[in-house]
């Protein structure tokens, strides 16, 4: 830097060298320090803004690098509320149908957790909505399977009970009846034997010979096994639970105890005649609640469609019951 300056004349019409004093070659200096600093972060800060640092491009390529991560997330999750959604149909719409439970209601299904705002912690970054958006969607997702998987162990729960009750209502014929020829007398108003007066005849009787084996008709427990001369005579009460009960009168002898429990098909007792009784048949009764039914309804693990028509018909035709 000059520490001398030059200066027109113009009465000697010459320059004249001017000399300059310490001080102002020190302000002089610390001015173009200043200058050349100002200059450098000048251009640092246009480089800083245009121009990104290599740790920067790492960072922004991670940054894309986890925006693309969560759209495949997004996707699949979309790929998971689909399979959710299919299982929530089949379940209101076949299983829950089946076993005459309510159809779960969406708003229980899809129902948000509602109040304060559980996501703002993680507003005001840049990135914030695709995280929120993605964890909200998690957190319903979440919610969906618990409410599907309770929903399954309630239908398990029904399944068994169905299937227990399945095995337990009458559904058989108590005797063997081939062709339906034992079918003697059916449910309703009958002409009773022997006080030849329209009475209801509370249940069906079958023809057979003394001795022809009884079947208990459904699983259960023997309620009552009853000795008697009169009335229904010696006869034997099934418990089969789910307020189904089932009676086997007029019997000659019994193959069972009281509280044995037994199964659809076992041999509980034997045709006979006792009490009052026109001739060897098995009156039976089946009783819902403790009210009586009509058996001919209770055979559909017996007989076909056609089977049915015609035990009806043959049971609603016979005038006369056997009591
Ligand atoms: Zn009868």
């Amino acid at each position: 830097m000059p520490n001398s300056r030059y200066k027109f004349n113009p009465e000697s019409l010459s320059f004249d060298r001017i000399r300059l004093g310490f001080r102002e070659v020190l302000m002089r200096s610390l001015a173009y320090l200043v200058g050349s600093m100002i200059v450098a972060v000048v251009y640092y800060l246009i480089f800083a803004i245009f121009f990104d640092s290599p740790k920067e491009k790492a960072l922004l390529r991670e940054i894309d690098q986890l925006t693309l991560q969560y759209d495949i997330i997004q996707r699949e999750m979309g790929n998971l509320e689909k399979v959710i959604g299919q299982l929530e149909e089949t379940d209101d719409n076949l299983y829950r149908t089946i076993f005459e439970a309510e159809p779960i209601p969406a708003t229980l299904r899809e129902g948000g957790v509602g109040g304060i705002n559980r996501y703002k912690d993680l507003d005001g970054y840049d990135n914030s909505g695709i995280v929120v958006e993605t964890i909200k969607r998690l957190d319903a997702i979440r919610k969906r399977v618990v409410v599907q998987s309770k929903s399954f162990d309630e239908l398990i729960g029904l399944a068994k009970r169905k299937e227990e009750m399945l095995v337990s209502i009458p559904a058989i014929m108590p005797i063997s009846n081939k062709d339906l020829k034992r079918t003697a007398s059916g449910f309703g108003l009958r002409v009773h034997p022997f006080y030849k007066i329209i009475k209801f005849h509370y249940g069906m009787d079958f023809t057979a010979p003394s001795g022809t084996d009884v079947y208990a008709t459904g699983n259960g427990t023997v309620a009552a096994v009853l000795p008697s001369k009169r009335g229904l005579g010696n006869h034997i009460i099934l418990d089969h639970g789910f307020g189904y009960t089932s009676i086997y009168a007029h019997l000659d002898r019994f193959n069972v105890r009281v509280g044995q429990k037994v199964e659809r098909g076992d041999v509980i007792g034997f045709v006979g005649s006792t009490g009052m009784s026109l001739a060897p048949h098995l009156h039976y009764e089946i009783k819902v609640s403790n009210v009586n039914v009509d058996p001919a309804n209770y055979y559909f693990n017996d007989l076909t469609a056609a089977e049915y028509e015609r035990m009806i018909e043959i049971a609603s035709k016979t005038g006369q019951s056997f009591d």
